[in-house]
């Protein structure tokens, strides 16, 4: 009784203070008015008093530290100085007419100029006086200067004083008319002096004591005018929870309510084609991740819950099996299944493993991609009507209107990554009630990005390979160690391996790469005659049907040399071929090689992978092959893969909103947005509504921010 007046009352008086002051128009903060509340408001997008608080500085530069002149290197970013001006003259005419004076610390001596307010600077600097200088070091022939530095006299420890000073982001209109980094902190600072309890809390009681979090409010004056690191530390954990905490709290809600009003097909039957191939078809035992995943996935299904699942698991870990499954499932429950996958040759691959699975049990699979015969067309459509087909493999072909089904249960999508939004949106259209949904996907998206991302599908992960896989030796190796890689194929090949040679292929340059892959292929026909050696190619120009005889060559061990573009990327399985040749591996992105990588262990054979450039290679470049080689594990490299690039580049998310957040980082902090979600699951279990009293404050703060972006990001 107590604690609910306590409550109470809090909330309703932050509620009111919270009218008060910081919902107030910029204008009318000190050092603002008319003209340049119009700059903040168009230039920085800040109307009120809120939204400067909420403008958080994007660095902070330490000026605690004092360095030495003689230690200053490029490297640096701003260096503060302390010593005496042993000399100040100008120099130059008219336009170049500069000021310079000469600073002297015991380790050595270093100019400071000035183009501008010279008149203005010239007299402050006195010859024999001890200055605190503070700046930015440029490189000047072989030594370093400071052009226009902060300098005060060393004693009167005034305006630069604060060790640690926030760095804001500018426009240039806003900084030519005094608003730059430090015309805004001038503002914050103003401001957070002047707020006094009216900043309301956004968070419960509990919440905040439970994460042992500093009061919004004084964490808004810390990020702006940090007390000291140690505060601005907590300051910044405290807004960086809170961003994640509501963050995840809409997605867990939108979830809630989308599986309240989605209701799936109820496949709560395991019958006779499940227990058939499992028990008969089945050639090995599933490994404990498959398992795992399959009665995850039966959950679903079974509970007449809509499955909206993406699966994760690094290539060779055995997804198409789970997928497999699942569909024999559908079918004991009387529904049909589709698998997409996004190129013909993987298409073709699951198809024939598939129906190869599949002889003898009953169950009927077709086969539907852009190069399918009219006739076969027709076959097809009558089927599925009729519900004679129980599975229709195939590509994009399978969107199309014209693709109808009897009774489609479960939509499988492999390889989602190559998918966009609206495609999978399509395959819901496909019958009245939204068939279950299970995307499959190699490329492991750390699971706090994930679940952020994605936040409406469950995530389902196989860590684990089966038995037997080898970890593939991988190395790096320059062009003009290719005498030594091509006898290595060659012994590879003597003892009855295989092996791929792959190409770059960047649409921009689609002609130089062509002609790239051309002259490779010929180099290795030469080095690899006739008839001893027999070689494939496979590439982008060719027609789907050469691709796949090329393919099928191949996987029969007709031919020891596959020599391709990427289209051999995703999927394929050839367990005989050991050796992955990547040409130009610095023009691949780091998930792509190591899906590549993917081809190769996957018999019981040591496999190899053997990654080639030239000697000239980017910084990144060089992370990317170092990473390769150090690593097998897909979740590290994927991690390392979102470090490079960005998650916005990889999902391909931008736009949508999720991912645009003010000071959290979904990559480096997913330790704190795990925790975050966690806490605001557990919340919503207790109170789905928020309509405790002691939830109170989150449902405020929760309801304000939908309120303020209501169109905030569905990407799934
Ligand atoms: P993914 O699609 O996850 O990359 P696949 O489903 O293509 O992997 O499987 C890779 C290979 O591993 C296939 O040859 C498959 O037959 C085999 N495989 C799958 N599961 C197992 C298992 N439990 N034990 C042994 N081999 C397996
Ligand atoms: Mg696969």
């Amino acid at each position: 009784m107590q604690e609910f007046f306590f409550v109470y009352f809090w909330s309703k008086q932050s509620l009111n203070m919270s009218q008060s002051i910081i919902s107030t128009s910029i204008e009318y903060l000190k050092g603002v008015g008319p003209k340049r509340a119009e700059i903040i408001k168009k230039e920085l997008g800040l109307f009120t008093f809120e939204h400067l608080l909420n403008y958080y500085p994007f660095r902070y530069i330490d000026r605690s530290k004092v360095h030495l002149i003689k230690d200053i290197s490029s490297t640096e970013i701003h260096v503060q100085l302390k010593g005496k001006i042993t000399r100040v003259t100008e120099a130059g005419e008219k336009r170049g007419k500069r000021l310079i004076a000469y600073l002297q610390d015991e380790s050595g001596s270093i100019e400071l100029v000035w183009f501008k307010g010279i008149k203005w600077v010239k007299p402050k600097l006195i010859v024999g006086k001890e200055y605190t200088v503070f700046g930015k070091p440029s490189q000047f022939s072989s030594s370093f200067n400071l052009v226009h530095p902060e300098f005060e006299e060393k004693q009167t420890n005034s305006t630069i004083q604060a060790s640690l000073q926030p760095v804001y982001s500018s426009t240039e209109k806003a900084n030519s008319s005094g608003l730059n980094s430090k015309g805004i902190a001038k503002l914050t600072k103003s401001l957070v002096l002047q707020i006094n309890s009216q900043v309301p809390e956004t968070l419960s009681h509990a919440v905040t004591s439970e994460m042992k979090l500093m009061p919004k409010e004084r964490a808004l004056r810390e990020i702006h005018v940090p007390s000291n690191a140690e505060n601005l530390k907590k300051a910044i954990f405290r807004l960086k929870f809170e961003e994640f905490f509501f963050l995840q709290l809409r997605l867990l809600k939108q979830k809630v309510i989308q599986e309240q009003k989605l209701r799936g097909f109820i496949f709560d039957t395991i019958g006779e084609s499940f227990n058939t191939f499992y028990k008969t078809k089945l050639p090995f035992e599933l490994t404990g991740a498959q398992k795992r995943v399959v009665k995850e996935i039966r959950n679903d299904m079974g509970t007449g819950k809509h499955m909206n699942r993406l699966l994760q698991g690094d290539v060779g870990s055995g997804k198409t099996l789970v997928g497999l499954l699942s569909m024999l499932i559908a079918k004991d429950n009387g529904f049909q299944s589709l698998l997409m996958a996004p190129t013909e040759i993987l298409a073709t691959q699951h198809y024939s493993t598939i129906a190869k699975y599949l002889e003898g049990t009953g169950v009927t699979v077709s086969l539907l991609t852009g190069s399918s015969k009219t006739s076969e067309r027709k076959i097809i459509h009558e089927q599925l009507l009729s519900g004679e087909l129980d599975i229709l493999i195939g590509t994009h072909a399978l969107l199309e209107d014209i693709v109808q089904f009897k009774n489609l249960g479960l939509s499988i999508i492999d390889e989602q990554h190559r998918f966009g939004v609206k495609q999978r949106s399509k395959l819901w259209e496909k019958n009245t009630i939204p068939p279950h949904v299970l995307v499959m996907t190699a490329t492991p998206i750390p699971r706090t990005l994930a679940m952020t991302v994605y936040g409406d599908l469950d995530i389902s992960v196989i860590d684990e390979l089966p038995p037997g896989r080898k970890e593939i030796s991988t190395t790096h190796k320059f062009d003009k160690d290719r005498l030594y890689v091509f006898k290595f194929m060659e012994k590879q090949i003597a003892e009855g391996r295989q092996v791929y040679v792959v190409y770059p292929l960047i649409e921009e340059s689609e002609h130089l790469d062509f002609k790239d892959l051309m002259d490779g292929y010929e180099s290795m026909a030469r080095r690899f005659p006739l008839p001893k050696y027999k070689l494939s190619i496979v590439h982008g120009k060719m027609k789907a049907a050469d691709k796949e005889y090329e393919m099928q060559q191949f996987a029969k061990g007709h031919t020891q040399i596959m020599v391709a573009t990427t289209v051999i990327e995703v999927g394929v399985n050839v367990p005989n071929a050991t050796v992955m040749v990547i040409e130009s591996a610095n023009k691949f992105g780091l998930s792509q090689l190591h899906q590549l990588r993917g081809r190769v262990g996957r018999g019981s054979d040591k496999s190899y992978c053997i990654l080639m450039t030239d000697y000239k290679l980017s910084e990144t470049a060089r992370t990317r092959i170092d990473t390769m080689v150090r690593s097998n594990d897909g979740f590290e490299i994927a991690e390392e893969d979102l470090k490079l690039r960005g998650p916005g580049d990889i999902l391909g998310t931008q736009q949508s909103g999720i991912l645009d957040l003010k000071i959290g980082d979904l990559i480096k902090d997913n330790k704190l947005v795990a925790t975050a979600r966690n806490l605001a699951s557990e919340i919503l279990i207790k109170d789905p509504g928020l309509e405790l009293q002691e939830n109170y404050l989150i449902r405020q703060q929760l309801a304000e921010l939908i309120r303020k972006k209501p169109n905030w990001g569905r990407i799934s």
